[in-house]
């Protein structure tokens, strides 16, 4: 007997013919012998709508109400889905992220997790029950105020109470049959892999894979739990995630062990691209700049600083920056303009990031070439660049980040014949 913790996002429970759906394939696991934990989104876009809502009220929500209201989209998933269970012949308790005791710093809207304290939930499987815990919310252990862990957070969630309640395994299902070499949304061509590592993972969600949030995929290289990305809409094995390279569990026999050179192309449309223009060539003013962004607290992603043209003693410092990060930034920016001295600022949202990850691009030379060959021949201009050791990402305009995937997902000879299924979901 296992133990297993299903997650279920938003695409899969965004009906009543979902919640349904998800109870029957809940209780065929329970069934089968096995304790299971089951992890909820919010339905559909219900997370997307009350942020709709919220600003219709007001452009400063207070962050503690907005959690408060973020957080009640997973609880009527996690009622409606113990309602099914119970329809079908289960038995099922729901849990808000508090009572199951998922415990957060006070930050609202992006806390992290300090402590999982799950004694309910495990009462609750020990008397033979479905717990049923609601995704991507905690409390705080100082302020006792309900929080938000960030957009994607069930998956972290689940993966944490995986780890405190030492599962066997941490299935992640989704509207599509698990990772797929590039998003099938925009590749259709795209192909799914059996298993990558995660440390590919990590940079693929790092790089804008939506699929899994980045959180999740650290907390389970953390602590050792085996991931596996699959549909809730088929029964087809989706895509495991191997916790260390030395953890060759799920490796079939007779399968090379030795990776692939490049496992995907992710892409990435959230970020923007600021350029702090005449900066001067001294020392310290790139540590002066960053420090105005570190205490907006914006997340950096690209930096690219010009060489400055001779005699003019000036620079330019581009980086990107979650779009939704951006103003704030651009006003400590501001704020700092007559201290740090630069001339001006120019900010661009039609930006797009791609990035190609591999982790046999260490070993293997010719990876770069054949990446801007591809880039070339679709006539794409590239604007910055950034490497990694497993990883090249380049940014171009927004509208051209489509043709730049299909291209470079060709070139290193990604495609398949078979068209790869997208289930449900508007990829909102
Ligand atoms: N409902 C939240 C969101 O849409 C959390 C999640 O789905 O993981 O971001
Ligand atoms: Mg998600």
């Amino acid at each position: 007997m296992s133990l297993i913790v299903q997650k279920f996002g938003g695409s899969s429970v965004s009906n009543a013919e979902g919640i349904n759906r998800v109870a029957t394939r809940v209780l065929e696991t329970k069934r089968a012998g096995d304790d299971v934990v089951v992890v909820v989104s919010a339905m559909g876009d219900t997370t997307d709508d009350l942020l709709d809502l919220a600003s219709q009220v007001t452009p400063e929500a207070p962050a503690r109400e907005m959690d408060m209201l973020l957080s009640s989209g997973e609880r009527i998933s996690m009622a409606l889905l113990a309602m099914a269970i119970d329809a079908q012949g289960g038995t099922a308790v729901s849990f808000t992220g508090s009572q199951a005791g998922m415990i957060t710093d006070a930050l609202h809207g992006r806390a992290r997790i300090v402590e999982v304290s799950p004694s309910r939930v495990r009462r609750a499987i020990d008397r033979g029950m479905i717990a049923i815990v609601a995704g991507f919310q905690g409390m705080s252990k100082d302020s006792n105020n309900i929080t938000t862990m960030g957009r994607g957070g069930s998956d972290t969630t689940a993966v944490a109470l995986a780890a405190a309640l030492n599962a066997d395994v941490c299935e992640i299902y989704t509207d599509v049959d698990g990772i797929y070499s590039a998003d099938p949304r925009v590749v259709p061509s795209a192909h799914k892999l059996d298993r990558v590592s995660s440390e590919e993972m990590l940079e693929l969600a790092a790089s804008g894979a939506k699929i899994l949030h980045l959180r999740c995929v650290e907390y389970a290289r953390r602590f050792g739990v085996p991931l596996h990305v699959r549909s809730s809409f088929s029964h087809h094995e989706g895509t495991w995630i191997i916790p260390s390279p030395d953890d060759k569990i799920h490796l079939q026999e007779g399968e090379p062990l030795e990776q692939p050179i490049v496992a995907g192309v992710a892409h990435d449309l959230s970020e923007a691209k600021v350029t702090v223009v005449g900066v001067p060539d001294i020392p310290g003013k790139a540590a002066e700049i960053f420090g105005v962004i570190a205490g907006a607290n914006a997340n950096i992603d690209m930096i690219v600083q010009n060489v400055s043209t001779a005699g003019s003693g000036q620079t330019d410092i581009s980086f990107t920056v979650p779009i939704v990060e951006g103003k704030d930034a651009l006003a400590a920016l501001r704020a700092a303009q007559g201290s740090i001295g630069f001339a001006d600022i120019e900010y661009d949202e039609q930006i797009g990031k791609l990035s190609l990850v591999g982790a046999g691009m260490r070993s293997n030379p010719g990876v770069s070439h054949t990446f801007f060959e591809a880039l070339h021949q679709a006539g794409i201009n590239v604007d910055m660049i950034s490497t990694s050791e497993i990883r090249i990402s380049i940014v171009t305009h927004a509208d051209r980040l489509a043709t730049a995937v299909e291209a470079v997902h060709k070139a290193f000879g990604l495609d398949t014949e078979e068209q790869a299924t997208v289930y449900g979901g508007t990829g909102r």
